[in-house]
């Protein structure tokens, strides 16, 4: 009674019945260790065991049952059992009675309990054997015969378990592979990376991210809101959201977020909205290079002595101001006996004269003022107001001139200028015709005796 209990295979109904209940059982998500013990305990074995080889060809065995078995009996097990069967092709090979005393040593438990068993190769897709199933029972099987077939049943069925098996951590290592190459270059790409969650946790901050902004993520994290470290300025933020789009981006765009000690940066990004309303930000800083632009264009508008604005510059923006229609006045400035100064002080004191003049007109013109230089000792002043406004401005110039002299050694040189303004009306268009008025207006003021200021009162 005690065999029947235990194997359940026996006759072929109960082979077919026990099939049919298994099969179902034996699916990918469980371990090959659940699959051994639902087989073992269906089929009423005392011991199963699977041997595979691995992709290094070293076989790895997992075992299960209330007799214990290890990987080296299971190797040695094998070797001494192919070896007696080596000349024969087989699948399957069966053991009425005594099989623990091929599998074990005398000191082993399972020597004597382990009687019939079954081993059954396990063969690939392409007809190579890819390892061994054993079951151990501790009865000697009449039944034997049946269970082979059983045997060869489950093991077709656990060998598409190892395709599958094989072919998912195949995948799990080729994703690894990946993961670990985005990983790397993630972390030093000379890129700026991150990611931050729909709740505004930062998932993300790469190297690059912390060497530019000078912030880790703990840090960046333990704030209630991290944008706000970037962006102070809540508008700016509120756009900066705006910004993140899940479609695709044609374009990065240009941010000034601030680094940890204040000072701004400009930075391109492209934020990527990700499915899971996450974003992650891609950004190269240019501040460097702006800085440098910003350098050159500077110094293609500006004269390199005095600082003011050069000659093209100020007549583009005189254009620009007359075109824009708004009345405004243009003083024509000359410094009256320069060449004496360069003859008497040297050239190096005339250009100290240059820089000392335009710092002193600079110190009185309204913001909005534009000063440039249109010649040698002759300047350019673009002004809002009338001609009342010029005259107490030229006046004013005067009086700073005369209390702040230019010092050159002990002595105090007080320069002195002639002036020509032009009050520009609504719809004067034409510069040219503006700048020959002021023109006159200034050589009036020479020759009326210099350290004057004529309006031009000639009408277009
Ligand atoms: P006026 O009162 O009629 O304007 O006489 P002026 O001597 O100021 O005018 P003039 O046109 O005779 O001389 C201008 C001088 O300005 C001649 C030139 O050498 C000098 N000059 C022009 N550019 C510079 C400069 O960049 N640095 C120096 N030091 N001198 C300059
Ligand atoms: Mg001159
Ligand atoms: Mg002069």
């Amino acid at each position: 009674m005690r065999k029947r209990c235990r194997n359940v295979v026996n006759d072929s109904r109960e082979a077919l019945h026990t099939l049919a209940t298994l099969m179902p059982q034996l699916t990918a998500h469980r371990s090959l260790q659940e699959m051994l013990e639902i087989v073992s305990r269906k089929l009423g074995a005392a011991l199963a065991w699977i041997s595979v080889d691995d992709e290094s060809g070293s076989p790895q065995v997992v075992s299960t049952g209330e007799i214990a078995c290890h990987s080296f009996e299971v190797t040695h097990f094998l070797a001494s059992t192919l070896l007696a069967r080596h000349a024969r092709a087989w699948r399957v090979i069966c053991w009425k009675e005594k099989v623990g005393e091929t599998l074990f040593i005398p000191l082993h438990p399972g020597y004597s309990q382990l009687q019939s068993g079954v081993l059954c190769k396990i063969i690939s897709h392409d007809g190579a054997c890819s390892g061994y199933f054993f079951l151990g029972f501790t009865e000697r099987l009449n039944t034997l015969s049946l269970l082979k077939p059983v045997a060869v049943i489950v093991v077709d069925k656990l060998k598409d378990y190892f395709a599958e098996i094989i072919a998912r951590e195949r995948m799990a290592r080729e994703m690894q592979r990946v993961v670990t190459q985005y990983k790397i270059l993630f972390e030093r790409a000379p890129v700026l990376m991150n990611s931050f969650d729909k709740g505004n946790r930062c998932v993300l901050w790469n190297a690059e991210c912390q060497k530019i902004f000078g912030w880790t993520m703990a840090e960046i994290n333990s704030h209630p809101d991290p944008l706000m470290l970037f962006y102070p300025d809540e508008e700016v933020r509120r756009r900066m959201r705006a910004s993140f789009s899940d479609a695709p981006l044609s374009d990065m765009s240009e941010w000034h977020p601030l680094r940890r000690d204040g000072t701004p940066l400009t930075v391109l990004w492209s934020n990527i909205l990700l499915p899971d309303r996450s974003v992650l930000s891609i950004g190269l800083d240019i501040t460097e290079r702006k800085k440098a632009e910003q350098q050159l264009a500077l110094k293609a508008t500006t004269d390199d002595l005095t600082g003011c604005l050069n000659r093209s510059t100020i007549l583009q923006e005189l254009k620009q101001r007359q075109e824009a229609g708004r009345p405004f006045c243009v003083l024509m400035f000359d410094l009256d006996y320069f060449k004496q100064i360069n003859d008497e002080w040297g050239h190096q004191v005339g250009d100290a004269a240059l820089v000392h003049f335009c710092d002193r007109l600079r110190e009185l013109s309204q913001p909005h003022a534009a000063l440039g230089r249109v010649g040698g000792e002759e300047f350019l002043l673009l002004v809002q107001g009338d001609s009342k406004t010029a005259v107490v401005l030229c006046e004013t110039l005067r009086a700073s001139l005369l209390a702040r002299p230019l010092l050159v050694g002990d002595n105090a040189l007080v320069l002195s200028f002639s002036s020509g303004v032009v009050v520009v009306g609504r719809g004067q268009r034409d510069s040219s015709a503006l700048l020959i008025r002021a023109d006159k207006a200034l050589y009036d003021a020479k020759r009326s005796g210099r350290g004057k200021t004529v309006i031009s009162d000639d009408h277009l």
